[in-house]
Order: structure tokens, then C-alpha cells, then sequence
């Protein structure tokens, strides 16, 4: 590998997206500099996959780490794009070409706008409470604390949203069979599933007397995007892919004990004396899989803990185009942002899938795209570009070294 001494490439974001850009430039001898806004690199390895995945979590971010520690990365921690540096000050650095990996981490917003006076009391969103479930037992984490509540609704469909139903779930049996003397981790509730855990223990679901959390999906079981059905499917796959979901669904709620409704959706919230005490909802109808609220079907749906997981879109950041609520691209095989020079954007934050093989598959032909076509043939000053990724690295508080950086900061 031949060092290229006049390339150097930003990337915004060091996760999975990121890293794996910083891995496609370094392999072709390209210097790169990741800006991440937080003190490590991980984003939703961290603190969006749920901590009960320990394995794969632990291989994913030594993978960053190695890739991040490579000889011709500088990496450059505690510097959000938008807000510690603007888009035009990362843009007149001098780069060859900028990266955004920076993931989707804004929340869509929940349909009924009168419940966000409640955000942090009683209404949650998914982002938010993950983060809370992932960090709030570790002696560094200072965030909101938030009190898991029996008959907590999680409005949803997605993967995602069963994973936030799980959640509830164990951290409600882990905190009643606390109550009892039995001192249970959530992570061996979330392996071994509920009903083993309490059979071990001679206990049933109905001696815990609880409710249980309820997820809640506008369309049927069959609609859940629980497993994608390629574009090319026949009928056959279609009906068979369609089938997988019901017995994904089938499977959760066998292991976890939640209840589920779907073709309902909310319509308005209830409350009591300055409190969320419940959601309004209507049934629904489907015509052609669309979901088709049915006049005079609305009904009360009574519970003091709600939580909307209904999807995450990029963070809109000023200075980068969007187009209704995500970053406006050409086209999403080469990430490249409209109305900017040589700003493409690659992982979660292109392709709305909250996955981490399509961010990583994304990222990888993107930077390979860049690598190979994009980056300026004259090249550009990087002594000078350098220079002032060395100036913000001394204001991050950062000292050049990744893996005693990583060693300080980790949190686990
Ligand atoms: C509850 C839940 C369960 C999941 N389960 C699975 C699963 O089982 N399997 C699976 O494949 N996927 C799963 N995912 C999705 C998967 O974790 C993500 O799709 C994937 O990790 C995204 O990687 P990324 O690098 O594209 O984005 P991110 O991980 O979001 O990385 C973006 C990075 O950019 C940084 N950043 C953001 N904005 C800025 C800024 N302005 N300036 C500087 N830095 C910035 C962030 O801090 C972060 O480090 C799950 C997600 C959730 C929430």
C-alpha cells in the first residue's frame, strides 16, 4: 500500500458507516480524519443495539477500534457537525471529500403533537429510552432516569419496537422478582426469556400480577416490517416472507409475554390532572396493506407510560440540503448530497434502514465509489488541512493516541 501523500477524506460519524468508510480510504493509502460528536466512536452499537447482544456488540467495536486506530487516521472526538463546527467551516478545511456517516437519530415525530408536552414524564421517545436501558447502570452515566411502568404502551412495528417491548418487559420481571429476593439481570431474562426464567423459580406470569406491555402497529401482523420482501418477489415469496413475519411476532411474544394489537393507531392522549394517563386510539382498516382509519371506532386506551418507536431519520444539520425528512441525494448507489461538492453520504443516515450489514454494505461501495472516481486529481494542501484538525484535537481535549483515548473513556 503506497501512502497518498496530497488525499485527505473527512468522515463525520465513526461507527459501523464510518469506520467502514475509514477502512475502504486507509486500504487504498488515503489519510482520513473522523469527527464524531461523542467522546467514542461506537453510535447505535453502543447505544441503540440492546446491551443484551454483549457479543456482538464487543466484535463490533473492536472492529472500529482497529479501523479507527489505523496509522493514517486522526481521530477527532467530541465535535458535532452543526454545532462545535458548521458545515461551512468543515467544508472550507480544505478536504478531498466529506463523509456523512452520521447515522439517523432523530425520532419521526409521534402523530399526536399535544403528547410532547409529556416527553421525559410519561411519554418517551425510542431513542431516548434504548440509550437509558444500554447506559443507566453504569457508575459514569449522569442522563434521565426513567421508571419502567406496568401496561406501558409501545406505539410501533418495526424490529426496533420489539426490542422496546422486550425491554419493558424484562425490566419489569427483573424489578418484581427483585421484590421477591430473586436477583435476575435483564440481559439472563432477555437469553433464557420469561416463562423459562419463572419456571426455574416455580413461578408463573400470573403469580407476578402484572399487566404487561402492549405494542401496538397501525397495520397487521402480516405488514410488520419484520423481514423485508425484496422488490423482485414472486407471490409465493411475498405471501411466504409475509408468514416469516407472523411467526417472528409469534416468537417474541411467546418468549416475552407481551401483548400485541394491531390495525389501531392513535388518534389523541388522555389526561388527569396534568398527567399522560392513557391514549385515544381508532381501529383501522386495510385497503391494498394501507391503513384506513374506520369512522366511530375510536376507543381509550388507559396507561401511564407510552413509548413511540415509529422510526429514526437523520438529524437535520444546517447547511445540509434536505429533502422532506431526509438528506437530499442524487441517488443512493453514490450517497452524493445534492448542491455540495464531493459530500456524499453513506450507512443509516442514506438508507433508512436501521440495519447493520445495509450500513456497512452502503458505506463500503460509496467509499469505494470516492476512492476510485471522486477525490480531486490536483489533490489538496493536507499540511494545512492537518494543521487545523490539530488545532480542534487540542480543544477536544484529545492528544492524538486512539487506544489510550479508548482505554479512558470506556465505559464498560
Ligand atoms: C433498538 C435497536 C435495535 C437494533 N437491532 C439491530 C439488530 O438486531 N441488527 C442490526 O443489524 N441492526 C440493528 N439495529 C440498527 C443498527 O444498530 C444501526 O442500523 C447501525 O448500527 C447504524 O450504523 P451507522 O454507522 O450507519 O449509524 P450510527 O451507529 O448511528 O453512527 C452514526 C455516528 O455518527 C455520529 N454523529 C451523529 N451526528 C453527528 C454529528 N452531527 N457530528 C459528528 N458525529 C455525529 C454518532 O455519534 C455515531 O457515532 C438496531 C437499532 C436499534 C435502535
Amino acid at each position: 500500500m503506497t501512502q497518498q501523500n496530497n488525499q485527505i477524506v473527512a468522515i463525520v460519524g465513526g461507527a459501523v458507516a464510518g469506520s467502514e468508510a475509514v477502512y475502504q480510504f486507509t486500504e487504498r493509502g488515503i489519510p482520513c480524519v473522523v469527527i464524531e460528536q461523542n467522546d467514542l466512536p461506537y453510535g447505535k452499537i453502543e447505544d441503540g443495539l440492546p446491551k443484551w447482544h454483549e457479543k456482538q456488540r464487543k466484535k463490533e467495536m473492536a472492529q472500529i477500534d482497529t479501523r479507527i486506530g489505523h496509522e493514517l487516521v486522526d481521530f477527532l472526538p467530541n465535535t458535532q457537525i452543526g454545532k462545535d463546527l458548521t458545515v461551512e467551516e468543515l467544508l472550507t478545511m480544505g478536504f478531498s471529500a466529506v463523509l456523512m456517516a452520521n447515522g439517523a437519530w432523530k425520532d419521526r415525530t409521534f402523530p399526536v403533537k399535544e403528547i410532547a408536552k409529556y416527553e421525559g414524564d410519561g411519554f418517551y421517545y425510542q431513542n431516548p429510552f434504548v440509550y437509558w436501558y444500554n447506559h443507566n447502570e453504569q457508575p459514569t452515566y449522569t442522563g434521565e432516569q426513567i421508571v419502567v411502568e406496568d401496561n406501558a404502551v409501545v406505539v410501533g412495528g418495526g424490529l426496533a419496537s420489539i426490542d422496546v417491548v422486550k425491554i419493558l418487559q424484562v425490566e419489569l420481571v427483573s424489578k418484581v422478582l427483585k421484590g421477591r429476593g430473586i436477583e435476575i439481570s435483564t440481559i439472563d431474562l432477555e437469553h433464557k426469556g420469561i416463562p423459562a426464567t419463572l419456571e426455574e423459580f416455580n413461578l408463573t406470569w400470573d403469580d407476578l400480577e402484572l399487566k404487561g406491555s402492549y405494542l401496538l402497529y397501525r397495520r397487521n401482523v402480516r405488514n410488520m416490517p419484520l423481514a423485508s420482501i425484496p422488490a423482485d418477489a414472486t407471490p409465493e415469496k411475498d405471501q411466504k416472507i409475509r408468514d416469516t413475519r407472523a411467526k417472528i411476532l409469534k416468537k417474541a411474544q411467546d418468549k416475552y409475554l407481551f401483548r400485541f394489537k394491531d390495525q389501531t393507531q392513535p388518534v389523541g392522549i388522555i389526561e388527569e390532572e396534568g398527567s399522560l394517563v392513557g391514549l385515544r386510539m381508532i381501529e383501522n382498516d386495510l385497503v391494498n396493506n394501507k391503513a384506513i382509519s374506520k369512522e366511530g371506532t375510536e376507543y381509550d386506551l388507559y396507561s401511564s407510560m407510552v413509548i413511540s418507536s415509529i422510526g429514526s431519520i437523520p438529524e437535520p444539520i444546517e447547511g445540509i440540503p434536505m429533502e422532506w425528512s431526509t438528506y437530499d441525494i442524487k441517488n443512493e448507489e453514490t450517497g452524493e448530497v445534492n448542491g455540495l461538492d464531493n459530500v456524499f453520504g453513506v450507512g443509516n443516515a442514506i438508507t433508512g434502514k436501521g440495519n447493520i450489514r445495509v450500513s456497512r454494505i452502503h458505506a463500503r461501495e460509496v467509499s469505494v465509489y470516492v476512492a476510485d472516481n471522486r477525490l480531486p486529481e490536483s489533490g489538496v494542501d493536507v499540511d494545512s488541512v492537518r494543521t487545523k484538525v490539530h488545532s480542534l484535537q487540542e480543544k477536544a481535549g484529545y492528544k492524538g493516541d486512539y487506544p489510550s483515548w479508548v482505554k479512558a473513556k470506556a465505559r464498560e
